[in-house]
């Protein structure tokens, strides 16, 4: 919940108290940059050990509730049937209003048989953007991925509030372009990840159905993140103040087709699903369920982490849930808008975003600013942020770099996990790099995977700049920290 104080500033108030801890400690300077030096300045290769506060990513990492513990104590194992399941499916129906289920081991696997079983070779799928998983399983199904968001989309000092939006005009031009028979379905992404955790309208997805509705398209939704997308509509959509998330969650649903998520963001759980009401595509889907997950009443999730699911998915409907990260995220792009450091505008449901190309003007892309900002800020803080950038795009067919639209350096919000005093040392120690900033060099590519190279690749400082770096932290703030 946001509060006033007296002086006037909003301040999010957790709305839950601390039950279970894990302790963490902060690693002094110089055996931070001993660690990024040997994960190859790529925070994926870091230990959780070496790590104060992890900003990775919020997939599987967020706090669960008492409630999903204790339900975890009465799974029901059996192979098939079990009641575990039941429980999913009618959790699934009373918060979506959705009635076929297909349980699946997380949100990539239902991307995987998605594309297995809607797009063949040549096919185009409009949306309004990509995420990393989902770009690597459509293509690998021979199918194109075509973004339709609006220019504003990629502006990161915006004033937008609904900067997931389909172009429409474009959405038209593509459908006359390549034909329905081309066009799988549309897909539309709940608080577009990529884009800074950035919402759709419902005015945008009401005329997003219409187009799909007059062309007989199907509309898709990735909804791993639709309670943030809901909590925005209510926050910031008119005609929308007095609704619920519950009621925005189903009707937001209610206009698509069929819909898949990852169990590992909104419902603090891990897993995934797809859903729908139409009996054809999930008839469709079915047989290939037990070839790549399991059987259809667990999917390849362990039944414990499915009935945690089940509990999940009717908790993200509380506003304190639901608006738990968006809370904490504006407070985070707040405090740093006051220190001009340059990150994403608006606040997105995810993350505080940091542009690495104003912050690092001085980094060219090839030099991957995005991945050098993100090792400079574990160095100087020990908070772990993952580099979302050119790193992240993939070499194309001639090997040749492609740029990618954004250099941003995420420092993701696990929900229910971090408190205030984390996020005030975060934003203290992003000011001091930020009036540091010619001290961070570039980047290059010492081992470079094919496929996804920013899990695995190992890189190097130009001019060895983290020593550097570490030197003038030492100098300001001591040895200890
Ligand atoms: C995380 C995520 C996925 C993939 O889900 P996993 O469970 O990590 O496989 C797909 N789409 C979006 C929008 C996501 O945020």
């Amino acid at each position: 919940m946001i509060v006033r104080l007296s002086n006037g500033r909003e301040i999010p108030v957790e709305m839950h108290k601390i039950k279970i801890v894990q302790k963490i400690d902060l690693l002094p300077v110089d055996q931070r940059l001993k660690a990024i030096e040997e994960g190859g300045y790529n925070t994926f290769s870091l230990k959780s050990r070496d790590i104060f506060i992890d900003m990775l990513t919020d997939s599987g990492t967020n706090a669960m509730s008492d409630n999903q513990l204790g339900a975890m104590m009465v799974s029901d194992n059996a192979y098939a049937g079990c009641e575990t399941f039941y429980k999913l499916a009618s959790a699934i129906e009373d918060v979506l209003g959705l009635k076929y289920v297909l349980p699946t081991h997380q949100g990539r696997a239902s991307e995987h048989l998605i594309a297995k079983v809607f797009i063949k070779p040549g096919d185009v799928i409009p949306m309004n953007y990509h995420f990393t998983t989902t770009r690597a399983h459509f293509e690998l199904a021979g199918g194109k991925v075509l973004e339709i968001y609006a220019d504003e989309a990629l502006n990161t000092q915006s004033t937008n509030l609904f900067k997931g939006n389909i172009d429409l005009q474009k959405l038209n031009d593509v459908i006359e372009k390549y034909s329905r028979d081309k066009i799988p379905f549309v897909r539309m992404e709940a608080t577009t990840n990529l884009l800074g955790g950035q919402p759709f309208s419902m005015e945008n997805l009401k005329r997003v159905k219409e187009i799909c509705t007059a062309h007989k398209i199907p509309l898709l939704m990735d909804a791993t993140l639709i309670s943030e997308n809901s909590y925005f509509i209510k926050m910031r959509e008119r005609g929308y103040e007095n609704r619920t998330v519950a009621e925005i969650i189903k009707e937001t649903i209610g206009l698509t087709d069929i819909i898949y998520m990852s169990a590992r963001k909104n419902s603090s759980a891990r897993g995934g699903l797809i859903a729908t009401n139409n009996k054809e595509f999930y008839e469709r889907i079915k047989p290939w369920l037990p070839v790549y997950e399991g059987f259809l009443t667990y999917g390849g999730i362990s039944f414990e982490q499915m009935e945690a699911m089940a509990v999940g998915i009717r908790e993200m409907t509380d506003i304190s849930v639901a608006g738990s990260v968006p809370e904490q995220v504006k407070y985070f792009v707040e405090r740093c808008v006051e220190k001009k450091i340059p990150v994403v505008t608006p606040p997105g449901g995810l993350a505080c975003h940091v542009d690495a190309k104003l912050f690092l003007p001085h980094l060219p892309q090839s030099q991957y600013p995005a991945g050098a900002l993100a090792a400079a800020i574990y160095i100087v803080s020990g908070v772990r942020s993952m580099e979302r950038g050119t790193i992240s795009m993939d070499r194309d067919q001639d090997g040749k770099e492609v740029y990618s639209d954004l250099e941003l350096a995420r420092l993701a919000i696990p929900r229910r996990v971090y408190t205030m005093s984390h996020i005030e040392f975060v934003v203290d120690r992003l000011d001091w790099l930020y009036n540091h900033r010619n001290l961070v060099g570039g980047l290059k590519f010492v081992e470079e995977p094919p496929v996804l190279r920013f899990f695995f690749g190992r890189l190097e400082p130009l001019d060895n700049w983290g020593v550097k770096l570490a030197e003038a932290f030492k100098k300001e703030f001591g040895a200890k920290y």
